[in-house]
């Protein structure tokens, strides 16, 4: 093709029916002009173009197929929703709701109340407040409790979560002032007891979340710090992160904290995420005494960091899940399915795609357990099918493990095997 053999930008949009088309033709006749000063043939303009649309027209934000074992895989969502959940939103979403209407007195109600008397059922605790995610929680508690006041932290719990989300850097953002207490190894109650002093607004207990320390390490007891929180008058607040709920699901995880516990052991305000180990949406949870949730309540951060009504009913139905049907909440199943049936599911995969079947290891993810191994199972393919797998759709994401890709299967559905078959075809295609 020469330069005068392309044709103009309307004639080329012309052959595409698409509102993108006269900017998308625009792209392609540029580029196909480098190309041709370069010497290389630009090829058939029409294909180009309308590979081109397709592409502008796909969402960005878009469903993979998470194959890597990771639960609650922070890059890949989280989370995914239960169906009850799902269904729940879609109801919301839809229409109009009382998210802020009391419907017995016809007046305005709170989009508090909707998931607080479930979380008082689950957690035990006296009342409840939602908002944007755990990190949020744990910045209006500090604003509203500790703003310009003192919060004693253990050097062993001044944790980075994540990308960039760092204790010290939040207490600072909420106005608090860090007191650190003991060493990275070692805190013990009396370091609590004795940094205590008129200015402290509150003891801060942060779970350590995706980070352990092994050999000699100490940190007190939850009951310990109660008892040091009530000597002095301040409030102990317990960051457990992944939050788990139910003591069933620590039967298999065994060490993760779970929420009443806390609660009963003496916290006085308990926060985790909506996300992790509760298996529902992004949103950060406070339980605890219903004065100090109050004062949160009312803090003029509440309104920024408020959870909104799809959250809401997300939430509400995971929690509703947790208390009756607990096998329905994705991550819970995915963490508590025994490996042989993960198992059956590699076979079948491996089956449809003439791979191989491998012994792996899953993981929980979002920061809770980092140690914690799930028995696994994988269909081992070839490495090269790595990225035409994520260009494909849905992208379907695994591990790259001693030049293998390895697609774990803890973390697919039984429904997403065939789909899962279907891209490793494409891919090879
Ligand atoms: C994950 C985590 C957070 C942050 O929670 P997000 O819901 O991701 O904002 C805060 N604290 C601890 C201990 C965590 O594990």
């Amino acid at each position: 093709m020469e330069l005068r053999d392309l044709p103009s930008v309307d004639e080329l949009a012309r052959t595409a029916d698409d509102a993108l088309a006269v900017a998308a033709a625009r792209a392609v006749i540029a580029e196909a002009r480098d190309e041709i000063r370069a010497g290389v043939d630009p090829g058939d303009l029409r294909s180009r173009l309308r590979a081109r649309l397709e592409d502008e027209r796909r969402p960005r934000l878009r469903r993979v197929l998470n194959a890597t074992g990771v639960v609650a895989h922070t890059n890949l969502g989280r989370a995914p929703l239960a169906d009850a959940a799902v269904a729940r939103v879609t109801a919301v979403a839809r229409g109009y709701s009382n998210l802020e209407y009391d419907l017995l007195e016809g007046a305005r109600g709170s989009r508090q109340d909707h998931c607080a008397a479930l979380l008082r059922r689950v957690t035990g605790a006296e009342t409840a407040l939602v908002v944007n995610n755990n990190a949020g929680a744990l910045l209006l508690t500090l604003a509203a409790l500790a703003a310009g006041r003192d919060v004693v932290v253990s050097r062993g719990e001044l944790i980075e979560i994540g990308d960039g989300f760092r204790i010290p850097e939040i207490l600072a953002a909420s106005g608090a002032r860090l007191v650190e207490v003991g060493t990275t190894n070692r805190t013990r109650a009396s370091d609590y007891d004795s940094a205590v002093g008129a200015d402290t607004a509150l003891l801060l207990r942060v779970h350590q979340s995706n980070f352990r320390l092994v050999g000699f390490g100490e940190q007190p007891r939850l009951e310990e710090l109660a008892r040091v929180a009530r000597r002095h008058a301040v409030p102990l607040v317990d960051d457990l992160g992944s939050g788990a709920l139910l003591p069933s699901t620590n039967a298999v995880l065994g060490g993760e904290p779970v929420v009443d516990e806390s609660v009963a052991g003496g916290a006085d305000l308990v926060c985790f995420s909506g996300d992790k180990l509760v298996g529902g949406p992004q949103a950060g949870i406070v339980v605890g005494r219903a004065e100090l949730v109050e004062k949160l309540r009312r803090h003029p951060l509440q309104r920024a960091l408020r959870a909104d009504k799809l959250t809401l009913a997300a939430l509400e139905a995971t929690l509703a899940l947790h208390l009756e049907q607990p096998e329905r909440v994705p991550v819970l199943r995915m963490v508590r399915e025994p490996a042989e049936s993960v198992r059956a599911r590699a076979t079948r995969l491996a089956a449809l795609v003439g791979g191989g079947v491998e012994e792996t290891v899953a993981r929980v993810g979002g920061g809770a357990l980092p140690l914690a191994e799930l028995p696994s199972f994988a269909c081992a393919l070839e490495e090269e099918l790595a990225p035409r797998l994520r260009a494909g759709d849905p992208p379907v994401i695994g591990i790259l493990r001693d030049g293998r890709l390895l697609l774990d299967c803890r973390t697919l559905r039984d429904d997403e095997v065939e789909e899962a078959a279907s891209a490793v075809a494409r891919a090879r295609a």
